[in-house]
């Protein structure tokens, strides 16, 4: 299998410490096969695995991983990446109502089935008024087709009217949209089975009536290699928002994700994944790059040794304070494990004993830009008063205030802050020490 084969040439990489650059690219050969395999476009693997091995070479072996474990752990990352990362943003409704989405795409690729899905969603969860309206005046019954959705989500269409053209029945449907106060109106245009110039200037002139805050590009996930040309028309045509991919409920190894991010630059919203008109998720970029690289096991394995690591860290610290050793430079070393760990929003969550000491943070009126703040004003310390903070009296609080370009009163709130840290450590040495520490992060 693909995971073997990654397994085997990555069992070859011996060298300890840093990642030589012989050795990555020898991974990196295996690494465009099965990107290959998985379909992404060609010159989407020439651009990631360029990328990758650039990044890579160089990097150092986390302790108790082997080198090839490591570059999984970096293809899958960049992978992420170039997935548009894990916070996906949602569909941008802000504009007055009615907010038009507009649905593009080949034929067949899913955009009926979606507009339908995507009107259910609006509706049940985020308690919009929604309407659809089908543009598609090339198949007979499409517009039926949409109709009888409507019903099954129990969503409002615009009423059929023989022999309109798609600007006419956009136009209709805005006028409607307003009279009957609705929120949401989805666009569902015709499809081609190829990309052409004739779609192509529809599709303009419709965007160009109904002024749609979102334009998506429905893809079927099974496109593969066409991927890229479909992404490419599309983008250079219509003024693309985000896109979905359907069928990922299929066999599709997630490649067209990954070609279709690459080419459009817009976000991937939403993933098709079934027939049914719940079959609608989040798109979810790590998912998808476990899809592609078949190696989740060792990716999971990476992040726990990552985690261990500043598990240690974390025990080093504790063993320090629990000698009531608490001074600038661990406090310092905190503020960037915050900063890390995703801010103020996650000191609470860190240890119980920095409950106070957020609450004291909070209460002087602090965000995460005091963090780097902060940090700053550590730097302005010397080694001797970083270590000793009781040495900090009004003359050196001034020079420090300056030389960080804060006001004294800031540096006064680090030393409280320092203060209330040096409390909360002693707590937890109370609460049974590094063991406890230990559990906590366990
Ligand atoms: P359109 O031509 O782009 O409007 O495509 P349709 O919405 O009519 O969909 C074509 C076919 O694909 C229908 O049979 C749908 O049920 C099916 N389909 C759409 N989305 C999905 C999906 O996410 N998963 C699966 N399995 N089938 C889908
Ligand atoms: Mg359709």
């Amino acid at each position: 299998s693909l995971s073997d084969r990654l397994g085997s040439v990555f069992d070859k990489l011996r060298g300890r410490g840093a990642l030589n650059e012989a050795d990555v690219r020898e991974a990196m050969r295996e690494v465009r096969i099965a990107l290959l395999e998985a379909d992404v476009a060609l010159p989407v693997v020439r651009r990631f695995i360029d990328s990758v091995t650039e990044q890579a070479v160089g990097q150092s072996v986390l302790k108790s991983v082997t080198p090839g474990q490591q570059v999984v752990k970096i293809v899958n990352d960049a992978l992420v990446e170039m997935l548009g990362g894990d916070d996906v943003p949602g569909l941008d409704l802000a504009a007055a109502p009615p907010v038009v989405i507009m649905m593009v795409g080949l034929q067949g690729s899913g955009k009926t089935t979606t507009t339908a899905k995507l009107a259910k969603l609006l509706k049940e969860k985020h308690g919009k008024k929604a309407m659809m309206a089908s543009l598609d005046v090339n198949r007979p019954a499409a517009q039926e087709q949409l109709k009888v959705l409507g019903e099954q989500v129990d969503v409002a269409t615009l009423p059929i009217i023989a022999g309109q053209q798609p600007v006419d029945i956009a136009t209709r449907a805005l006028q409607a949209a307003k009279l009957q106060a609705i929120d949401v109106l989805l666009l569902d245009t015709a499809g081609r089975l190829h990309v052409d110039q004739q779609l192509m200037d529809e599709m303009q002139a419709v965007a160009a009536i109904s002024t749609p805050k979102e334009v998506l590009l429905v893809v079927d996930s099974l496109t593969g290699q066409d991927a890229v040309n479909v992404a490419q028309s599309f983008t250079a045509q219509v003024p693309l928002t985000g896109v979905v991919l359907t069928r990922m409920d299929g066999d599709a190894r997630g490649g067209a994700a990954l070609s279709m991010r690459a080419v459009t630059g817009k976000p991937i919203k939403f993933a098709g994944t079934g027939e049914k008109l719940d079959a609608l998720e989040v798109f979810q970029p790590s998912r998808v790059a476990g899809r592609i690289l078949g190696m989740g096991d060792v990716v999971s394995i990476v992040e726990r040794a990552a985690a261990a690591i500043e598990e240690e860290e974390a025990e080093r610290m504790a063993a320090r304070m629990a000698k009531g050793q608490f001074d600038m430079n661990d406090l310092r070393q905190q503020l960037r494990q915050m900063q890390k760990m995703g801010g103020l929003g996650a000191l609470a969550g860190m240890m119980p004993g920095m409950k106070k000491a957020k609450q004291a943070m909070e209460q002087s009126g602090m965000d995460d830009r005091v963090l780097l703040r902060m940090d700053a004003i550590i730097g302005s310390m010397t080694p001797k008063e970083r270590i000793r903070p009781d040495l900090l009296n009004a003359k050196r609080k001034i020079r420090i205030a300056k030389g960080s370009g804060v006001q004294v009163q800031d540096v006064n709130k680090l030393l409280k802050m320092h203060q209330e840290m040096e409390r909360a450590m002693k707590q937890i040495k109370k609460m049974g020490g590094l063991a406890g520490l230990g559990k906590l992060f366990g």
